[in-house]
C-alpha cells in the first residue's frame, strides 16, 4: 500500500511498504546503508521537495535531508508496511528488579515537531545558525544535521571512541569565531562544558523531528522510566514475523 507523507520540514511525497527481496540482502541489513536503501526503494515520488533543491526528484539524494526528516520518512515506511503498533521489549532499569518486559505503542502516537519558518530560511540559506557561546562570548555556526552527518556519526560510533559528547559538537559545527578550522578539535576539547552544551541545546531547539523519548511502566516494581524509543532491526523486521519464517 502507498500513502502521503509530509515530513517536519515540508518535504512531501509518496512511499510505500517495505519489500521482502530487500532484506534478503544479508550484508546490507548487517551494515549501515540500510536506511538509505530503505529510503531509496520505498519512496515513490516527491510531491513537494520543500527547503531542498534536489536535482533528481523522483530519487531524492537522501545524504542531503535533514535527520528529522529521514527519520519521519522511515517512520511512515514501517507504518505503511506492519502498521501503526509498534511493540517491543524493554529492561526495567530498576535495581533490584531487572525484569525484561513487553511494551507497545502507536508510532501515529509520537509527537512531531515542525521546522518553524525561520529555521527552513535559514537550513535554505546554506544551513548555518548563529549562536554566541555563553562563556567565551564568541559567536559559532552550526549545521542541523543531515544524512551525510548521520552517515559519519554511524562511522565514529563504530569505533567506539570515547568523546561522545565533543563528536556530537563537532558534528554540528561549521565555524568557530576566530578559531581555524583544523584547531577546532582542540579548541573544542578545551572549551568550557557550558558552551559545549548550549551548542547541543542551540541545536535540539531549532531542529525538526519525532520526539522519540518515550515513557514505560515495569509490570512488576511499577517503576515509570523515560527510554529512547529502541530502533534496532526489529523495528523493520518484528519478532513475530521473524520467528514465523524460522
Ligand atoms: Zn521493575
Amino acid at each position: 500500500m502507498s500513502i502521503l507523507v509530509q515530513c517536519p520540514s515540508g518535504l512531501a511525497g509518496e512511499i510505500r511498504g517495505i519489500k521482502a527481496k530487500l532484506f534478503a540482502d544479508r550484508t546490507l541489513s548487517k551494515s549501515g546503508a540500510v536506511m538509505d536503501r530503505l529510503l531509496q526503494s520505498c519512496w515513490l515520488e516527491t510531491i513537494d521537495p520543500g527547503v531542498y533543491d534536489f536535482t533528481d526528484e523522483a530519487s531524492p539524494d537522501w545524504s542531503k535531508v535533514l535527520v528529522g526528516d529521514r527519520f519521519y520518512a522511515l517512520l511512515q515506511i514501517r507504518r505503511a508496511t506492519f502498521g501503526d503498533e509498534y511493540a517491543f521489549s524493554v529492561q526495567c532499569q530498576s535495581v533490584g528488579c531487572r525484569r525484561r518486559f513487553e511494551w507497545e505503542l502507536c508510532l501515529d502516537d509520537l509527537p512531531v515537531r515542525a521546522l518553524s519558518a525561520e529555521a527552513r530560511a535559514t537550513f535554505q540559506q546554506g544551513n548555518r545558525f548563529e549562536i554566541v557561546l555563553p562563556r567565551s562570548g564568541r559567536r559559532a555556526w552550526f549545521r542541523l544535521l543531515t544524512g551525510a552527518e548521520e552517515a559519519r556519526a554511524a562511522t565514529l560510533r563504530r569505533q567506539e571512541r570515547d568523546d561522545h559528547l565533543i563528536d556530537a559538537v563537532d558534528l554540528r559545527i561549521v565555524e568557530i569565531e576566530g578559531v581555524a578550522e583544523k584547531d577546532r578539535r582542540r579548541f573544542l576539547e578545551e572549551m568550557e562544558l557550558a558552551d559545549l552544551t548550549r551548542l547541543l541545546d542551540a541545536s535540539d531547539e531549532v531542529d525538526c523531528g519525532v520526539e522519540t523519548g518515550i515513557e514505560v511502566e515495569c509490570p512488576r516494581c511499577g517503576d515509570v522510566q523515560d527510554i529512547e524509543l529502541p530502533f534496532a532491526r526489529g523495528f523493520f523486521l518484528p519478532r513475530a514475523r521473524t520467528r514465523a519464517m524460522s
